[in-house]
């Protein structure tokens, strides 16, 4: 005989009710640990230092993809600079030296060298970026210049103000929890996104575009866009693959905060694009492509 509807009741209280309340015990346990107050101030602090890296220190100061005035690069070096990710010419030097010769030999963070090195061990051995070499241009840009000395301070101001909100728990959450968070996911894109995902242009590194990484780094994790075409400002190309710092950039072009918003001609990229179906049919390319 099968159970009554009373039995089948008791039953999936009895799987349920504990399972309920031991949701709730890790809820009352997280509360006692974090508040509304430390959960927004490192939300908060992780989208503006996050554009401060994807925005101002790689698409405005490294690739100069926009012109902007000096008030908006102000905010966007400062908001870079709070990252803890180094002086705003030394993280340039150190890009362009890793666009100029990625994964190859030079390359500061090439995965061919080990997961574990291009994600965080390149910080400890590979020779910085000779400045002069990569990033001259920086050099004589005052306000970049002013910036990059001032560099300690602006960590400081990043530190100071969740603290001055929240106390050691501010601290904490919005300081110290959030730098390690925005520098994994801007150091996954030189790990993950030059191992993992697809590559729909003909280009000679190993640079991938990663949907995970483009949600967690606002638009950098379409990495192989941006190495196939370094100066375009929205590295995300189309409606699925979404771009937080492209939203932005966008947003601040059209209240006009922003101009000379570089992008590709449509007749390189689908030329690009084509030559990678080539390749993959295992045709040579006949006519190559100007810029490579
Ligand atoms: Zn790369
Ligand atoms: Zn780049």
């Amino acid at each position: 005989m099968g159970r009554t509807w009373l039995g089948h009741t008791v039953l999936l209280l009895f799987v349920t009710v504990p399972l309920l309340a031991t949701a709730y015990a890790m809820y009352t346990l997280w509360a006692r640990m974090i508040g509304w107050t430390e959960l927004s101030l490192f939300f908060a602090l992780y989208l503006l230092t996050g554009v401060g890296i994807t925005i101002g220190y790689h698409r405005m100061l490294t690739h100069r993809s926009f012109e902007s005035s000096n008030v908006i690069r102000a905010i966007f070096l400062m908001l870079g600079s709070m990252a803890m990710q180094g002086k705003a010419i030394d993280w340039a030097a150190n890009h362009l030296k890793h666009h100029a010769h990625a994964d190859e030999e030079g390359d500061p963070h090439s995965p061919l060298e080990g997961l574990f090195h291009a994600h965080v061990g390149w910080l400890f051995t590979a020779p910085p970026a000779d400045r002069e070499r990569y990033a001259k241009k920086l050099m004589q840009d005052r306000l970049i210049v002013f910036f990059d000395q001032t560099f300690l301070l602006w960590v400081a101001v990043g530190l100071i103000i969740p603290f001055m909100i929240a106390g050691w728990h501010g601290l904490l959450w919005g300081g110290l929890v959030r730098i390690a968070v925005v520098n994994h996911v801007t150091w996954a894109v030189n790990s993950v996104c030059h191992r993992f995902g697809d590559r729909p242009f003909a280009i000679k590194d190993e640079s991938r575009n990663n949907l995970l990484i483009g949600l967690l780094a606002f638009g950098e994790g379409w990495h192989h866009n941006h190495h196939a075409f370094p100066a375009m400002a929205y590295h995300g190309m189309n409606w699925r693959q979404f771009d937080l710092s492209a939203m932005i950039l966008r947003m601040l072009a059209k209240l006009r905060l922003i101009w000379n918003v570089k992008m590709p001609s449509p007749d390189l990229v689908e030329r690009r694009r084509k030559k990678k179906e080539q390749e993959q049919r295992g045709e040579a390319s006949a006519d190559p492509i100007p810029g490579d």
